[in-house]
């Protein structure tokens, strides 16, 4: 493993998400804590020592898992990151708080408890790392309210030494989003925490983000290095061009070693479900290996692809909205198979569950609202729904 700093601290150069971690029975919330802890003790003995969560991931579980699986160790031998879930948030009056979005229902806090909680899910003092969650165009009036003063209050628990440094996610449409909320808290925040692969890079303009980032003079934490996944398993034409110049190397770790050749990079988060991952991701960050010019033009090639795909990363915020539980990330997966010839061969239209027929899509937006890729999921319901129901359009499967 190799290490690079951030804000001062020497932090693996792999970082451990956890909000995919293995589960019982599929059910996010019912994390496998056995597998998952012997995920976290490879991890640690390989040299993994920044470890990712917050508040939402896992039905609220992930905290409460980590803060458990890290007990053992001693606190200084790893760093911890967790965040405020301003984005699922709403005000009630008198500084209480209701949530939103797959938080909906719990009971209402205030912005004390909450952080405090949450050091308390994690077994810890204090918080190395701490973000606010997934500052965007929607999130940023929450997270800017002068009533909350989220802000302040973060920066005198700061003081206090419960947070050591700050920064936030994000996954604003727009880069001049992240200038005006970088520019507007200048000197505040130390780090971000942005989607960055090689698809995002055109796809959702991180080449532009990465440079206003740069230019405020802060690092980079990377979440969705290989897009909840779709960068892991490429079309086999794809997958050709990769193989011919380095015949053992998986998708993944094509797409890790192109992070490896950004500058202003600190810690590649990924979100490991399985023990294999973990071996062959550690195997990817022993030493630095970045993409040459050569293979990084070979991956642009590859990421144009893709540009027409949906970029849904997987990430399930929205399907317990969902009114008729339609399993709305494997539906578009299906759809991107189908919209570039790599339709699922799982995928027979006329025999899929419930959850899996577009068909049923009532067009109520719920998902839309809380989508953090601003996927318009309702409208492409509707076109994969016509899709299907048009048999002349020969659907393989
Ligand atoms: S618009 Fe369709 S997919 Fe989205 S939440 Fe409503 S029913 Fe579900
Ligand atoms: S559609 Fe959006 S919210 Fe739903 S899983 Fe995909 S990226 Fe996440």
């Amino acid at each position: 493993m190799y290490y690079k700093d951030l804000a001062g601290v020497k932090v693996s150069a792999l970082g451990m998400g956890n909000m995919r971690l293995p589960t019982t029975d599929g059910n996010e919330a019912n994390i496998d804590f056995e597998k998952a802890q012997e995920i976290i003790d490879y991890a640690i003995s390989h040299g993994i020592n920044y470890f990712d969560t917050a508040y939402r991931y896992h039905g609220g579980m992930s905290e409460i898992f980590i803060g458990q699986a890290l007990k053992k160790y001693p606190r200084e031998s790893f760093v911890i990151a967790s965040k405020f879930p301003g984005h699922m948030m709403e005000k009630k009056g008198g500084g209480v708080f209701g949530f939103t979005g797959m938080l909906a229902g719990r009971p209402d806090t205030t912005v004390d408890k909450l952080f405090h909680d949450q050091l308390e899910r994690c077994q810890v003092d204090y918080f190395d790392f701490y973000l606010l969650h997934n500052v965007s165009e929607k999130s940023i009036p929450f997270y800017t309210d002068p009533e909350i003063n989220l802000i302040d209050y973060l920066l005198e628990r700061k003081k206090e030494g419960k947070i050591r440094h700050l920064g936030f996610s994000c996954h604003a449409v727009y880069p001049e989003t992240i200038d005006e909320f970088l520019t507007r808290y200048e000197g505040v925040f130390e780090f971000v925490k942005l989607q960055l692969n090689y698809l995002d890079w055109k796809l959702q303009d991180a080449k532009t983000k990465v440079e206003v980032i740069r230019k405020h003079g802060l690092k980079i934490n990377v979440m969705e290095g290989v897009r909840g996944g779709k960068l892991s398993v490429l079309p086999e034409a794809q997958m050709a061009k990769l193989k011919a110049l380095r015949p053992e190397d998986s998708a993944s770790r094509w797409a890790f070693r192109w992070l490896q050749s950004l500058p202003d990079i600190a810690v590649v988060l990924s979100g490991m479900t399985t023990m294999d991952q973990v071996i062959e991701n550690v195997e990817t960050f022993d030493k630095p290996d970045p993409v040459t010019e050569e293979e990084k033009a070979v991956l642009a090639e590859v990421a144009d692809s893709m540009l027409s795909w949906v970029p849904c990363t997987a990430c399930r915020y929205c399907t317990e909205g969902c009114p008729m539980q339609l399993e709305i990330p494997k539906i578009l997966s299906a759809y991107n198979g189908l919209k570039n010839g790599d339709f699922m061969t799982w995928y027979d239209p006329d025999k899929a569950e419930p959850s899996m027929d577009p068909r049923r899509c009532v067009g109520c937006k719920a998902c839309m609202a809380i989508c953090p890729q601003n996927i318009a999921i309702p409208d492409i319901m509707k076109e994969f729904a016509g899709i299907l129901s048009d048999k002349s359009q020969g659907i393989p499967h």
